[in-house]
């Protein structure tokens, strides 16, 4: 079964049985992820009318089953219910602290959640806080983040004048020794954490989102896309008008110095190219 996929449940239609509704394909860039209106957010009991309306990606025929079966639910993770229903990014920021949507929080120190202006109409979407930006709670301070300072000082970009999150809140690591080393984020820790970052983009309307790396792409732009075919690209979104992905500032810290060297090249140019596009 595709780890996309969840049970929507069952509804009563009478007679002692129910509709099993079977499986819904959640896609991740669907802006329902907010939660609530989202079949893959209302519940178990999920009316069929929501289902109808949605589209629903209903991936197994609906099968007819006594009522007396009681199915097994799937809990899915999700920040959906932390989310307080606000457009103020104090309000939001706050509540995020609180989040407990899925179990990263039991690992990490903090949430760290976005932070910066937003006069340039710019949003930069890393994968997820570093060690330093876990233990400081401020995103892209360490290392990675200081990469990005001088690439953006390159593209003649104020830092200052950028609002900067990532799309998983808190640190995933796997402990070594002493050392916490960086573990990639899965689909589903990145899909219960969305709904912060469609939060964060809807507060704050950005005319332009540039994605680091794959895992905030496919985040925004979906789970196929592919940033060695797509990078640089300037794509329409239906949360932001224009999104653009770029490598992450943190590969480079792994590569050798020719690669370093290449990758610093494609992150400003890719960035030069945002600062016309904000400018046109
Ligand atoms: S990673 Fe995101 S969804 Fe998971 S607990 Fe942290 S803030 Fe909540």
């Amino acid at each position: 079964m595709d780890d996309l996929c969840h049970p929507v449940g069952h509804v009563a239609i009478g007679n002692g049985y129910v509709l099993y509704a079977g499986w819904v394909y959640s896609h991740p860039l669907d802006p329902g992820d907010r939660g609530g209106s989202h079949p893959c957010h209302s519940g178990p009991h999920a009316s069929l009318d929501t289902l109808i309306r949605t589209g629903g990606g209903i991936s197994a025929a609906p099968v007819l089953l006594p009522a007396s079966v009681s199915m097994p639910t799937k809990s899915v993770p999700t920040a959906a219910p932390y989310v307080p229903n606000s457009s103020s990014l104090n309000d939001l920021r706050s509540a995020a602290r609180e989040c407990k949507g899925c179990h990263l929080w039991e690992h990490g120190t903090q949430t760290v959640f976005g932070e910066g202006r937003q006069s340039l109409g710019l949003m930069l979407v890393g994968e997820q806080p570093g060690d330093q930006e876990d233990l400081a709670g401020h995103p892209f301070i360490g290392p990675a983040g200081r990469i990005l300072s001088m690439a953006l000082e390159r593209a003649s970009i104020d830092r200052e004048q950028v609002y900067v999150t990532n799309a998983v809140k808190h640190f995933k690591f796997e402990p070594r020794g002493k050392r916490r080393i960086h573990k990639k984020p899965n689909i589903q820790e990145i899909r219960a954490c969305r709904p912060w970052l469609v939060a964060e983009i809807e507060a704050l309307r950005p005319s332009l989102i540039v994605c680091l790396g794959a895992t905030a792409a496919q985040a925004i732009l979906g789970p196929d896309f592919r940033l060695t075919k797509s990078r640089g690209q300037v794509f329409a979104s239906p949360l932001a008008p224009r999104v653009l992905a770029t490598i992450h500032p943190s590969s480079l810290l792994r590569a050798d110095e020719a690669a370093r060297r290449l990758g610093m090249e494609q992150i400003i140019e890719d960035l030069v190219e945002v600062r016309k596009a904000l400018a046109a």
